[in-house]
Order: structure tokens, then C-alpha cells, then sequence
């Protein structure tokens, strides 16, 4: 008879256990109101700086009644793949918006809509590359362009965090072979905070001949005019660019994007796998993105990312006053170093007593021995917040010093 002593469960037990002596146990907190600056998170009041819900829109009364209103009019699935009868008007209608919004880097901008940032990046890597594709892709991208790669089965060389100097000689000595080349990278680096080197990126991808995918899940609706993105935040063109946003983050709702070259993305339309055989996601959902994007857009997201700026200038210089050691980050992320899992975990049930959620972030996301606390901040926090978490900082800076 089976059992939950049997051989199977043991490996399965020896390994939670592995996963507990190393301090990388990661504990779900359940949320018991809507993604806000203070939350109710397991029935206690909190000030979160855990999301990524950069302008504070998760829980905008303008995108609750844009939800509302597609539900009404599409209801609550789309029934099927975007192929087989699962597109609705919403979908195509927010395509539309994003290429216009955002799809400036190139001629003919059309862009394609996913349930998710993690199926965006599977999607186009698997078509983009293949057997026989070399794949340059930056130490620090993103677990989803990681798999990405892995799935699609192409050759990877991974060059140094943000060293264009290495990536150009690994370009460079690949030159005689024939096969498709393809550059990924973050643009904001989701654990670090940092900006990806773009116009160096955009020059070596032309010069190679090479694709240049570039994942804007932390910068789209933060970064550049009108929060238009990184490519418009660094004023790049080019055909070879392929851009993926997600939705789930600034834009406060759910989902992700690609844009490139309407040919770029005929061929995902017929090849993605991870597009192809998904149901489409809630076209109520689509909807409601669209509202986001005016907002983004709009007057009031101007003020919203200003106000968001005013936040990082003063966490930069809070996190320098500790005894840790910040990333020198310009954007939402602002990741202050610890060291060691026991250490970053301490720091964070400590901040949790005095009703501060800041994440602590261990391995794998980041490399060993670099754990750290990631304060994420929001157009939703008030300076008053915000300074709530330096007084505690400060005070735990003295006691462990
Ligand atoms: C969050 C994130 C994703 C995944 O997007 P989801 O919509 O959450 O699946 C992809 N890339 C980066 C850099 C991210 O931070």
C-alpha cells in the first residue's frame, strides 16, 4: 500500500528539509485586501514594499470599474486559444493601444498579447531561436528568459552582468558561424535595480546582425515620456529590436506584450507554442489594461511617476545612512545587501515585527552570499511611509552593528 513513508515521499522530505537548514524556505503571506501601500496581509496591518505595483494602480477605482465594465460586456472567459476562438475585441483593441503606446522603435510596430510575462518570454525565445541559434544572454536576466532559452534548445553563451566588452568579443569570435544570432537582457534588472547598457546593446546587435530581446517587465509605465518604456526612456530605433512589457507590474493589472516588426510577430502568431496552446486570458482583463494604459499615459501618470522618483532620490540616500550596502539603483527596486540567508531573514522578521513587509531575497533569485532585503516602492507611498522604514532601518543598523 502506498504511503506517505514510502521511498517517493522520503526524497521529497529529505529535500524540504535540505531547503530549511540552508534558510531557503519561502513562506506564502496571504494577502486580505487589495495590493496597497498598507495592506492587511494574514489579518495584521501593514505597509507593504513587497509589489510591484510601481504606480500604484493595482487597486485604482478607474481600472476596478474598467474590470467591472468588461466582465459586463465580455463576461468571464474568453472560452478558448487566441486561434481557436478564444480573441475578443478587448484583445485586439489593446494590441492596438500597446503598438501605439510603446511600439516607437520601430517601422510597422504590431504587438501580441499574453496571459503572462513568463509565456511572453518562453514564446519568444523558442521562435525566435532554435537548434543551431546562439543565444547571448546577460548573467542577471530573468529566470523566465533563462528557461526561455533552455526550452528552445539553442546553444547559450552567457556574458558578464551589463560588460558590452565581453559580449562584442563573444560576438566577435562567433562571426563565422552562420546561425541566427539573438542578445536577451532585462532592461531594469529585477533584483538590482540597475538599467541594462541599451544604446551599446542596440549597436552591437545591428553590428552583429543579431536580434536584440529586451525584457521591460520593471520599466514599462515607469520609464521614459510618458512611461512609454525603456526603448523610449533611451531613445532607440531599430528593426532588430524585440520588446516584451508586462502588465502585472506598473500597469497594476495582468498579462504581458510583445511588440517588435508586424513580421516578427506574424511569425510568433504562428509559432509560439506557448501562445498557441493556452486559453486567452479573461477578456475583461484586456479591457481593463486598456484603461491602465490612459492612465499611464495621462497627466495623472506624470504626477504618479514623479512622485515615485521623489521616493527612490529619499531611499537612496536612507539605505546609505545603514551599515549594509545598497545597489545603486535609480529605479523602484532598491536592494539593500546583507549577506547571508540567516542574516537577511533576521533583518526581515524584524522589520515585520514593527509591521514593515520587505521581502527577503535569497538564492536562487540572487546569487549566494549576496541575500538581501528588496524595498519596492510605489507612487502609493506617502513620505510619512517611507520614513517609518528609514527610523527602523536606522534603529536595526545601530543594534547589529
Ligand atoms: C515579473 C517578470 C517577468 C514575468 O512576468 P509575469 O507577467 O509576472 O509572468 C518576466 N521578466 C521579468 C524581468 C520580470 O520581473
Amino acid at each position: 500500500m502506498s504511503s506517505t513513508s514510502d521511498a517517493l515521499f522520503d526524497t521529497l522530505k529529505q529535500g524540504l528539509a535540505d531547503i530549511d537548514q540552508r534558510g531557503l524556505r519561502r513562506r506564502r503571506r496571504t494577502a486580505d485586501s487589495a495590493c496597497a501601500a498598507h495592506m492587511t496581509v494574514d489579518a495584521r496591518a501593514i505597509i507593504g514594499f513587497a509589489s510591484n505595483d510601481y504606480l500604484g494602480l493595482a487597486a485604482h477605482e478607474k481600472l476596478r470599474a474598467a474590470l467591472a465594465e468588461g466582465a459586463e460586456r465580455y463576461g468571464a472567459g474568453s472560452g478558448g486559444s487566441h486561434l481557436l476562438g478564444g480573441h475578443s475585441r478587448a484583445h485586439a483593441q489593446l494590441e492596438d493601444d500597446l503598438a501605439a503606446f510603446s511600439g516607437g522603435f520601430v517601422d510597422n510596430p504590431r504587438a501580441l498579447y499574453f496571459s503572462t510575462g513568463y509565456m511572453a518570454n518562453l514564446a519568444v525565445l523558442t521562435t525566435l531561436s532554435g537548434r543551431g541559434t546562439l543565444v547571448f544572454s546577460d548573467s542577471l536576466n530573468h529566470a523566465s528568459l533563462i528557461d526561455g532559452v533552455r526550452l528552445s534548445r539553442a546553444e547559450v553563451q552567457i556574458y558578464p552582468h551589463a560588460d558590452m566588452a565581453a559580449l562584442d568579443a563573444m560576438l566577435d569570435a562567433s562571426s563565422g558561424e552562420a546561425a541566427t544570432k539573438v542578445i536577451v537582457t532585462d532592461t531594469v534588472f529585477s533584483m538590482d535595480g540597475d538599467i541594462a547598457p541599451l544604446a551599446r546593446l542596440v549597436e552591437l546587435a545591428e553590428r552583429h546582425g543579431a536580434w536584440l530581446v529586451v525584457d521591460d517587465a520593471h520599466g514599462f509605465g515607469v520609464l521614459g515620456p510618458q512611461g512609454r518604456g525603456a526603448l523610449a526612456h533611451a531613445a532607440l530605433r531599430s528593426p532588430h529590436l524585440v520588446y516584451v512589457g508586462t502588465l502585472g507590474k506598473a500597469a497594476g493589472v495582468a498579462g504581458a506584450f510583445v511588440i517588435a516588426h508586424e513580421t516578427a510577430i506574424e511569425w510568433l502568431v504562428q509559432r509560439a507554442r506557448p501562445y498557441i496552446f493556452t486559453t486567452a486570458s479573461p477578456p475583461a482583463v484586456a479591457h481593463a489594461v486598456s484603461a491602465s494604459i490612459r492612465i499611464i499615459g495621462s497627466e495623472e501618470g506624470d504626477a504618479r511617476r514623479e512622485h515615485l522618483a521623489a521616493l527612490i532620490e529619499t531611499t537612496r540616500a536612507m539605505l546609505r545612512r545603514t551599515r549594509w550596502l545598497p545597489v545603486d539603483s535609480h529605479t523602484a527596486v532598491q536592494p539593500l545587501v546583507i549577506g547571508g540567508n540567516d542574516d537577511t531573514l533576521a533583518l526581515a522578521a524584524a522589520l515585520d515585527a514593527k509591521g514593515l513587509w520587505v521581502p527577503a531575497i535569497r538564492p536562487p533569485t540572487v546569487p549566494a552570499g549576496t541575500s538581501r532585503l528588496r524595498i519596492s516602492l510605489s507612487a502609493s507611498h506617502s513620505d510619512g511611509d517611507l520614513a517609518l522604514l528609514g527610523d527602523a532601518l536606522h534603529a536595526l543598523s545601530e543594534r547589529q552593528s
